[in-house]
């Protein structure tokens, strides 16, 4: 068996010691003999690990009392419109776009109600922030909604914009754990789970009490109302029970690893080994605004169609998988999540290296 290097957007690198557990209690899960993928989600030992996952992540993000923690299926881009349905009792929300996520979830809300763009970085193709400190918040918006990191340009917010009130609805896909969220701060932290904490199909959401009622738009479905499955425990219909098992246990390890401050350092550490890497490269430069830097995508480019071919391919070759940019992008794209060591890093610097060295 060999691993490779797995630099992935999404779905994405695992921990090795999560992935081995599981190989483990595959077939027999602690004695009951099946695996978590055969067992009812009415059981005892699924509600254990639920209720485990939940408890978890309560403690990891600091999760505050008067917050639900739902465990759903339909991915983040189900959220673009589940948003709108629970939130907009106005009918209006304000929305920021700094990437393809955000404008596919300010388009999707636009079915809803009014939708107000009050700021975007669409004019230097998504390579920044905007200043989000003194912004024109809509005085009847239902709520101001950004993605926090940018997965496909690599940017990342570090402050919160002043919403002047207003609630924050925010999608956090790919930098979910991957440093502390103040989670006060937020009405609705959401985000698919296959970028940073476990596999496709599941999707958490961390929404404030009071934001969940019965209040929903006209034809919302009985799936897409948060009331629903808050009312149940995530347990309305069946929840993508395998996917909730590997977050729970993603989540143990985060924990056994120092939780989120510590995952934070790490990160910063790992993602400065690229940086400073790029940062003096004669043939690789970042493509973003240094102050808005991603800890967890970094894209990069070298400004020669086949120059970029090439690297691909050989880096391929030579165990780092998946560095081509997104199709919308090109280049090459880094992601450097949490499950992604800084040996990986390092490897993929001393590899870059190399190709600049035979090919410059
Ligand atoms: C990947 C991603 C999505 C889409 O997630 P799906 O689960 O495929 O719907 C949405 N937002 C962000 C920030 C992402 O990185």
């Amino acid at each position: 068996m060999s691993r490779v290097y797995n630099f992935s957007a999404g779905p994405a690198v695992l921990p090795e010691e999560v992935l081995r557990e599981a190989a483990e209690e595959m077939l027999d899960y602690r004695g009951i003999g099946m695996s978590v993928m055969e067992m009812s989600h009415r059981s005892k030992p699924f509600q254990e690990i639920i209720d485990t996952a939940e408890a978890d992540l309560r403690e990891l993000m600091k999760i505050p009392e008067d917050y639900e923690v739902l465990f759903l299926q339909g991915g983040a881009s189900q959220q673009f419109a589940a948003v709108p349905m629970n939130l907009m009792k106005n009918g209006v929300a304000d929305y920021i776009v700094t990437g393809q996520w955000a404008k596919k979830a300010a388009q999707e809300a636009e079915k809803y109600g009014k939708v107000n763009i009050i700021a975007s970085s669409a004019d230097k193709t998504f390579s920044y922030i905007p200043d989000v400190s003194d912004l024109p918040v809509s005085e009847d918006a239902d709520y101001v909604y950004i993605c926090e990191n940018n997965t496909i340009y690599g940017t990342k917010y570090k402050e919160l914009p002043d919403t002047k009130g207003k609630t924050l609805v925010a999608d956090v896909s790919s930098c979910f754990l991957s440093e502390p969220h103040d989670v006060k701060k937020y009405g609705v932290i959401y985000g698919g789970v296959q970028k940073n904490i476990g596999p496709a199909g599941t999707v958490i959401v961390i929404i404030r009490k009071d934001l969940i009622s019965d209040e929903v738009l006209p034809g919302t479905p009985t799936m897409l109302k948060y009331k629903t499955h808050a009312d149940a425990g995530s347990l309305y219909n069946t929840p993508p029970a395998y996917g909730i098992y590997i977050c729970g246990k993603v989540f143990k390890w985060l924990k056994k690893r120092g939780g989120l401050g510590a995952m934070k350092e790490y990160n910063e550490r790992k993602a400065k080994v690229l940086y400073d890497y790029l940062d003096q490269s004669k043939m690789f430069r970042g493509t973003v605004e240094k102050k808005d830097r991603s800890l967890m995508n970094v894209p990069f480019v070298i400004g020669d169609a086949d120059l970029e071919a090439k690297f691909i391919q050989e880096s391929k070759a030579a165990g780092f998988e998946n560095l081509k940019g997104h199709r919308t992008v090109g280049g090459m794209r880094a992601s450097i999540y949490n499950a992604m060591p800084i040996e990986g890093v390092e490897a993929l610097v001393a590899f870059m290296k190399k190709f600049e060295e035979e090919n410059l």
